[in-house]
This record gives structure tokens, sequence and C-alpha cells, in this order.
């Protein structure tokens, strides 16, 4: 979420799609990542997916895919990777280098033509007032791919497959893309999104299709309202409401937590003894 005011007054809030995915665990996290991005780390199943991301990129850019990984990894392990996996950088390595074969020999063969990759986008989403304050509120972000017939696709790493359902059912990314997308004339509704899921370790794909509707942008506009309310007349200064009850609330999963639930709560306090169980939430990017 970026506020910015404007000389005339009015003020422009802009959402990216990883921020509201935050922000729904966790609206405190998601104000600590605006005020304290500095904090942000990247942990190692994160670089690998931006590594393959790369690998992918640079091959439906007709680039050399080897030095697009070497390229990221350079650049990852230079600005640190936190390690979950208790992988080796040569693991790390060798593992992009599966995930993009799985890609190549698995999802690009069913790939309609590409029209964009990496298609970077910042739009107008809705207008609003707040106590008498004009507010455009906006969207921005990057898809992946924009197919020619107006599919979006996204391509994620993950530890194990998606949900078909759960993520028709929740998923916001789908939702921001669509919006913004149709916005340009990319994309139509119905607009079908597709994740294109890498499977860590196992080096099997999925392929997982959504639908979006203008049904669900209009319940987004409902959704982000309150976030906008809240971010113009609490600003970002004093805490926001928090939820500790997401298995993600943890030292290793969330960035900022030495600074806010482990300034209070110590190990005994939260495990009466016992350890912290490892990975609540294997997810991808
Ligand atoms: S430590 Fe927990 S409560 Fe604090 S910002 Fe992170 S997820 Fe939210």
């Amino acid at each position: 979420m970026k506020i910015e005011h404007q000389e005339d007054g009015r003020i422009v809030v802009t959402f990216r799609q990883s921020w509201l995915n935050d922000s729904t665990l966790c609206l405190e996290r998601g104000r600590r990542a605006v005020i304290e991005p500095e904090k942000r780390r990247t942990n190692d199943s994160a670089a690998i997916g931006t590594a393959v991301h790369a690998g992918i990129e640079a091959h439906l850019n007709g680039d050399d895919v080897g030095l697009a990984m070497d390229g990221a990894w350079e650049t990852l392990l230079s600005e640190g990777v936190v390690s979950t996996l208790g992988w080796s950088e040569r693991q790390m390595r060798v593992e992009t280098c599966e995930l993009w074969n799985t890609w190549h020999d698995e999802i690009l063969p069913t790939l309609p033509k590409i029209s964009h990759t990496e298609y970077g986008f910042n739009v107008p989403f809705y207008h609003t007032e707040v106590n008498g304050t004009p507010v455009e509120v906006r969207l921005s972000g990057t898809v992946d791919a924009v197919c020619e017939d107006g599919t979006l696709w996204d391509w994620k790493t993950a530890a194990r497959a998606y949900s078909e359902r759960e993520k028709q059912n929740t998923a916001v990314q789908p939702t921001v893309y669509a919006a913004a997308l149709s916005r340009v004339g990319l994309t139509d509704y119905p607009c079908t999104f597709k994740f294109g899921v890498l499977i860590r370790e196992k080096h099997t794909s999925q392929i997982v299709s959504v639908t979006r509707s203008r049904n669900h942008e209009v319940w987004l506009a409902s959704m982000t309202e309150p976030l906008v309310r809240q971010g113009i007349l609490l600003g970002l200064e004093s805490p926001w409401p928090v939820n500790d009850t997401s298995a993600l609330c943890s030292q290793k999963w969330c960035n900022w937590y030495d600074s806010c639930r482990g300034s209070a709560l110590t190990t005994t306090d939260l495990y009466n003894g016992g350890t912290p169980t490892s990975n609540p939430k294997k997810r991808g990017k």
C-alpha cells in the first residue's frame, strides 16, 4: 500500500496484490511492510522462485536462460538469503535448473501465444472520498505472462500442489490482475487466470485454472475501501490491529516478529518448553 498526498489536495492510494495478501493475514504486518521495508528478507524457497522466474522470462524473451538464472542468484546471494530449507547454494542452484526444466517440458507446450511477458501495470481502480478529500485508488503489479487470448499466467514454485478450489475461492492475485488488465484491454471478463505451479523436489508441474468475473472486482473494491480509510485516517505511524493466530506469526515467517510479538513473548511463553514446528505454510515465490 502506498499513500501519496498530491499537491492538488487529492490522495492516491496504490495496492499491490502481495501487500493485500500480507494484510489479510495480519494488518500490522501490512503496515510494517510499508514503514520498514528494509526488514523484508528473502528466504530460500522465495529465492528459488525468483531465479526460476528469471530463467522463464529469459526463455520467453529469447535470452540466455543460464545467464539469467546465474545473474539472479548472484543478486539474491549478495542481498542475503535466509535459510528455511537447510540447502546449500549448490542444491538451490540445481533445484532452480530442475524446476526450469519442468516448466520447459510440461508447461511451456501448453501455452497459447504470448503477447507480453513481465507486464508491469499501474492503473486507476476506483475513486472514493475520505472526510471530503478525493482519493484515487490504483492497482499496480507485474503479470508474468499475458496471452493473446486474454489468459493471464503466473509462475509459482511451491512445496506442494495447490488446491484449485481454494484458489478459485480466495486468491486475490487473479482478481487484482484481471481488474487491472481488463482496464488496459489485455483481457476481459470472464477472465481466465492460470497458476503454472512447479513443485519443489518432486519436479512435477500443475496448472491451476481460476476464473474471475466483474463480481470479483466489485468485491475487491469493497474489500479495499476500509483499508484506504484506515491507511488515511489512522495513518501508518501507530500500530494497526494484529492477528497473531496465523502460523505465519513467528520468527521464521514474519520479518517484523522481533520488534512485534517477539518483543513481548518469550519461547517459554509460546511453547512452554516445547519447540516451534517448522514450515507452517509451504508456498512459492
Ligand atoms: S509478528 Fe505477528 S502480529 Fe506482529 S506483524 Fe508479524 S504476523 Fe503480525
